[in-house]
């Protein structure tokens, strides 16, 4: 079990997304890290341990300007707790930042087909299998069409928050058999 959030509006992202962590560290908190899109790119912080330890790093998240972004605290299935292995997980162009609660059940499969075309693995994660297949779908420059035909690809439980380099307008999201809710304001 672990917590995700993601937040995108007109104000600072990393504060709200590390005080939304906080209260889902209940769900797990052997390590946490946010990605947020800046204007040079994605940004990911990532930090073992509690969300304390990301405020450290991130000066309760007031080193990074944007106002869109996702975070993630762990409680780890697969890999242990490392910094390298907390989320979220970019894949190998750095386009994609993804973050995961739940299990990828044929990550192994997924992770040989991926490896044979090419792509390098950081972590021991399930988790980095998904934002790597959005890499390799994503070549016609569709977010939408890569999201879907990964989520066709994966078995198990999974939220996700998705963030792509090629849109910074817009924070994604994915579910099945894993909660996640939506909350709108003006
Ligand atoms: N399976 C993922 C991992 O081990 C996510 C675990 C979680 O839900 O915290 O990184």
């Amino acid at each position: 079990m672990c917590g995700i959030i993601g937040f995108t509006g007109c104000l600072q992202a990393a504060p709200i997304l590390l005080n939304g962590l906080q209260k889902l560290e209940y769900r797990g908190y052997d390590s946490a890290g946010i990605a947020c899109m800046s204007k040079g790119g994605i940004t990911v912080s990532k930090a073992v341990g509690r969300i304390d330890n990301l405020r450290g790093i991130t000066n309760n998240g007031s080193t990074i300007n944007s106002t869109m972004g996702i975070g993630h605290t762990r409680w780890a299935t697969h890999g242990k707790p490392s910094d390298v292995n907390s989320h979220p997980h970019v894949s190998m162009n750095g386009k994609f930042a993804v973050v995961h609660n739940g299990i990828i059940e044929n990550f192994g499969r997924l992770k040989e087909i991926l490896i044979s075309k090419g792509f390098k693995f950081q972590s021991e994660t399930d988790t980095e299998v998904v934002a790597h297949m959005l890499e390799y779908y994503y070549r016609d420059g569709n977010i939408l069409h890569a999201i879907a035909r990964t989520m066709n690809a994966v078995e198990g439980s999974y939220a996700l928050g998705i963030l792509c380099d090629d849109d910074p307008d817009h924070l994604y999201c994915a579910k099945k058999d894993s909660p996640l809710i939506i909350g709108l304001n003006d």
